[in-house]
């Protein structure tokens, strides 16, 4: 299970500069993660100013 981004979010790209493996990039009006390479560390919901990953 991996994290995934909620349409909450704002698109400030906090947690792709967080995320140790690199798998959050910017998508259509917010980032998205990529849950192949997610190691579920929860760093980029410990840095979003919205709560907007979560466990999926
Ligand atoms: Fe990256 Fe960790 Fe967030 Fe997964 S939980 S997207 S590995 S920062
Ligand atoms: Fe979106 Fe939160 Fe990531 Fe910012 S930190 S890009 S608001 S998910």
């Amino acid at each position: 299970m991996a994290y995934k981004i909620s349409d909450e979010c704002i698109a400030c790209g906090a947690c792709a500069a967080e995320c140790p493996v690199s798998c959050i990039s910017e998508g259509d009006g917010k980032y998205v993660i990529n849950p192949d390479e997610c190691l579920e560390c929860g760093a980029c919901a410990d840095v979003c100013p919205v709560g907007a990953p979560a466990k999926d």
